[in-house]
């Protein structure tokens, strides 16, 4: 009876594993289908899932910003003040102060004055200790970039309507309001001299920080709590707003692609019951597969069903029917376990699910969920990622041969780096190895090498301080 039992989990995984299957064919077509959808959403409003918001962000900076800039990062669960200093020149980043803390929850779900007051009088302060503003010349006023991590219709550089709050923000009166005016309201009314330069969202930050270092920076790719990218388009193909005009013929467009969707993903039935259990259903389904905030809970949904179909756990624990119970750093740290035994897997299996006794051969079924949850989600971002570079004709489909240099096999591709930022890639390392190996296989060895995926650091908040010196009068 036991051997049929195990054989039951056996099903029940190789089930799993065939659904998740992300072979290279598999994710040409996820490739195909994100630049087709592009192109939809570039085409018309509401013409894809993906948005692909305008930024009004139509200059990168470049190493020649000088002078003082602040920055303000509102996101998720800390506020962070920064002021940066810029020394023109590709002298780089002088210096920078930071503040961080956390936003207390009762002002999440308080009313705005509350929350803008809790803002102002934080920068304040922060304005007060740096205090010296040497480089700030008479009668100038201060400048601040201001990342502002939620769905926003853009109007300009520095003004947006706020569609939606997310993340358990919850205050009415701010939504379908220009946030940045109500921001620049509230400073002035309590007398800081201080003018919003940039509204961004966070990946805006992340390509502005990534070009700063490294011109040959075109796109950038959060992979964190949720998922998102945007990148460099031309403003010819901008079709939904004709007439838009750029000194640089360009604009950065916040693709949203956390709500990518197409039918070649591959999707099983615990994304389904995941995305039904969730209070977005029918949302953000990429970002579903691929981020911190659900990798966790699909691996608990799959280890909840070999429990149900076997006792090789032992007795259902109810601990597997809590949602999110089981957090992503902990099928990292299982599927990063290295000790003979699986000590750490029995360790969080007993600590967060009481479940007790495992067999080793059963903790190792374990660790290959993590597994396929963890590749697949690497991969898929890794054709999200191809799927731009097809959009702006960096993946080498474009007559790559047509570029060879006479007597020689060199090709004149041109160097591609994408800014990449977000916890699942910087410290989640068989991720970040499984993106880089599906990049490899979907682009081939030769042009792969012209593609760098780099790592930018606090993109969202010094990114901000770097389009709003981009983006002010003095520059
Ligand atoms: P943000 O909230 O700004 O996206 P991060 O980029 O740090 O911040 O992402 C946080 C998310 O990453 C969380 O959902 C968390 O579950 C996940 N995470 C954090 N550290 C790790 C890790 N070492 N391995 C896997 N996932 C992690």
């Amino acid at each position: 009876r036991s051997r049929r039992r195990w054989g039951r989990v056996v099903g029940v995984l190789k089930e799993f594993e065939e659904a998740c299957s992300t072979s290279v064919g598999r994710l040409r077509q996820v490739v195909d289908a994100m630049a087709v959808e592009m192109h939809a959403g570039l085409a018309s409003e509401g013409g894809s899932k993906l948005k692909m918001l305008l930024t009004f962000v139509d200059n990168l900076p470049n190493g020649s910003e000088e002078g003082s800039y602040y920055a303000l990062d509102l996101g998720g669960t800390n506020f962070r003040v920064l002021r940066v200093q810029l020394g023109g020149r590709r002298s780089a980043i002088l210096g920078h102060d930071m503040e961080r803390q956390p936003i207390p929850q009762h002002l999440m779900t308080g009313t705005s004055e509350e929350l803008f007051d809790f803002i102002v009088s934080s920068l304040k302060q922060f304005v007060e200790a740096k205090g010296n503003d040497s480089d700030l010349s008479p009668g100038k006023r201060r400048e601040l970039g201001f990342t502002f991590s939620f769905p926003v219709k853009q109007t300009s550089i520095s003004s947006g309507i706020l569609i939606k709050w997310t993340k358990g923000f919850a205050i009415a009166d701010l939504v379908g309001r220009d946030f940045s005016e109500c921001l620049q309201q509230a400073m002035s009314k309590r007398g800081l001299d201080m003018r919003v330069a940039a509204l961004i969202n966070d990946t805006v930050g992340t390509l502005a920080l990534g070009h700063y270092h490294d011109e040959d920076t075109v796109a950038a790719v959060i992979i964190g709590t949720g998922t998102n990218a945007c990148y460099w388009e031309r403003t010819d193909a901008i079709i939904k707003c004709q007439g838009l005009l750029t000194n640089s013929g360009g604009m950065v467009i916040n693709m949203e692609w956390g709500n990518f969707w197409s039918s070649h993903l591959p999707k099983t039935s615990y994304d389904s019951d995941l995305d039904k259990d969730s209070p977005n259903p029918n949302d953000q389904g990429f970002e579903k597969m691929i981020s911190g905030m659900y990798l966790g809970d699909i691996v608990r949904r799959v280890i909840l069903r070999m429990s149900q179909e076997s006792d090789i756990f032992g007795p259902v624990s109810s601990k597997l029917s809590v949602p999110f119970i089981l957090s992503t750093p902990l099928v990292a740290a299982m599927h990063e376990d290295d000790t003979p035994d699986l000590s750490e897997v029995a360790r969080i299996m007993k600590d967060v699910l009481e479940i007790t006794d495992v067999s080793l051969k059963a903790l190792k079924l374990v660790v290959k969920v993590c597994d396929i949850v963890t590749r697949r989600a690497a991969r898929l971002a890794a054709a999200g990622i191809v799927g731009i570079l097809k959009k702006i004709g960096r993946d080498g489909s474009g007559g790559i041969t047509s570029g060879r240099i006479k007597g020689g096999s060199h090709c004149k591709m041109r160097r591609t780096v994408v800014a990449i930022e977000g916890s699942l890639y910087t410290s989640y390392s068989m991720f970040r190895e499984y993106l880089n190996e599906a990049l490899t296989e979907i682009l081939g060895e030769e042009i792969f090498r012209h593609v760098i995926l780099k790592v930018t650091e606090d993109g969202s908040g010094m990114g901000a301080a770097l389009v709003a010196a981009s983006h002010s009068a003095r520059n």
